[in-house]
């Protein structure tokens, strides 16, 4: 019997999974439900999974695929899929985790200009016919810019953002002092970073240690004129502290890109704020981005499908895969 791959919430990108993907027969479903995914995961081979659709790859879908052997994450993130479960069945989760920074890291940067100088306001109000805005735009020219998580998009940046010249502050407890002076930044610890930063711009992973790292009492030490922007994951901010910090004008601005609710409910209080900027997990919805990603993802893939595995999450599984 030939082998058979799951397409899971990408039927748009059917015809290039064809086009890429040779060595197996495709099924293509954007119905995501959990009942449905282990009706079509039984007799699978391997699983590719959109996780900005947001919706979980459960133990049970993983028990559900009696000859499932991988599971690959098309981008960054995979905390949505039961990785444990995966582990204790001999299934190989991979993820790609190169392909986006550049595009992630130019939407930080657009969420921190459009935040800094009211652009979306002022446009609002020039299409109703107004003019000029009373609100004043900041300078982020002898700023500070506080880079939580100094991987490859807080990097990135980094790097677009020394242009500006600002002072660059990095919180991250896994990377080494000397990385961060290299490019021109000063290692500091959360507190200190929040304190001082006029711009702080998230970059770490989920994970349990950093779920509800910015709460009531981070944005509390934050200055009132500072902007925050997200565009890692909304479950790393607490949003309600968030969305009181603004109310309140403890903070001057934020720009999203993630929320914990996505896409976000029609009462969500953030929609009624004026000094946010929202942007619908959009930070590497660019062509580029989308082409090199899914050129990377058709080559991991079909290399998984023939036995190679890359970008493994969980290699103490490579020992013991199915047969
Ligand atoms: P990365 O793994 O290269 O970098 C993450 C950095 O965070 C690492 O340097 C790590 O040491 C650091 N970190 C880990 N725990 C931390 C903690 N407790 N406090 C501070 N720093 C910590 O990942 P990346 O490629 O730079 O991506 C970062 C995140 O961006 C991803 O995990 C993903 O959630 C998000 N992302 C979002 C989008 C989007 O569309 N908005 C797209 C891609 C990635």
């Amino acid at each position: 019997m030939g082998k058979k791959l799951l397409v899971t919430g990408m039927d748009f990108l059917l015809d290039w999974v064809k086009q890429h993907i040779k060595s197996a027969e495709i099924v293509c479903t954007s119905n995501v439900s959990e009942e449905n995914l282990c009706r079509m995961v039984e007799d699978a081979d391997g699983i590719l999974y959109m996780q900005a659709l947001n919706y979980p790859i459960t133990r049970k879908i993983i028990e559900s695929g009696k000859k499932l052997r991988f599971i690959s994450s098309a981008g960054v993130g995979y905390e949505r899929i039961d990785v444990q479960a995966a582990t204790d069945n001999g299934v190989v989760v991979m993820n790609m985790p190169v392909g986006t920074t550049v595009s992630v890291a130019e939407h930080t940067v657009a969420l921190i200009l459009a935040c800094a100088k009211n652009l979306v306001k002022a446009h609002e109000n020039v299409v109703k016919g107004g003019w000029r805005l009373l609100a004043m735009g900041v300078e982020l020219w002898n700023k500070t810019l506080g880079i939580i998580g100094f991987g490859r998009i807080g990097r990135e940046v980094v790097k677009r953002m020394k242009g500006f010249e600002m002072n660059i502050l990095v919180y991250d407890p896994y990377v080494e002092e000397n990385e961060i002076r290299n490019m021109g930044g000063r290692k500091v610890d959360l507190e200190t970073l929040l304190k001082e930063s006029d711009i702080v711009s998230i970059h770490s992973p989920l994970t349990k240690e950093t779920e509800g790292l910015i709460g009531d009492e981070e944005l509390k030490l934050m200055k009132p004129t500072a902007i925050l922007v997200n565009t890692a994951r909304g479950e790393l901010v607490d949003e309600d502290a968030l969305v009181k910090a603004l109310k309140e004008r403890r903070i001057s601005y934020a720009g999203l890109d993630v929320f914990r609710q996505e896409p976000l409910n029609k009462d969500n209080p953030l929609l009624t704020l004026d000094n946010v900027v929202l942007t619908p997990h959009m930070a590497v919805q660019t062509l580029d981005a989308v082409i090199r990603m899914m050129n990377q993802n058709g080559i991991q893939v079909e290399k998984a499908l023939n036995g190679i595995y890359e970008n493994v999450v969980n290699p103490e599984v490579l020992t013991k895969l199915k047969k």
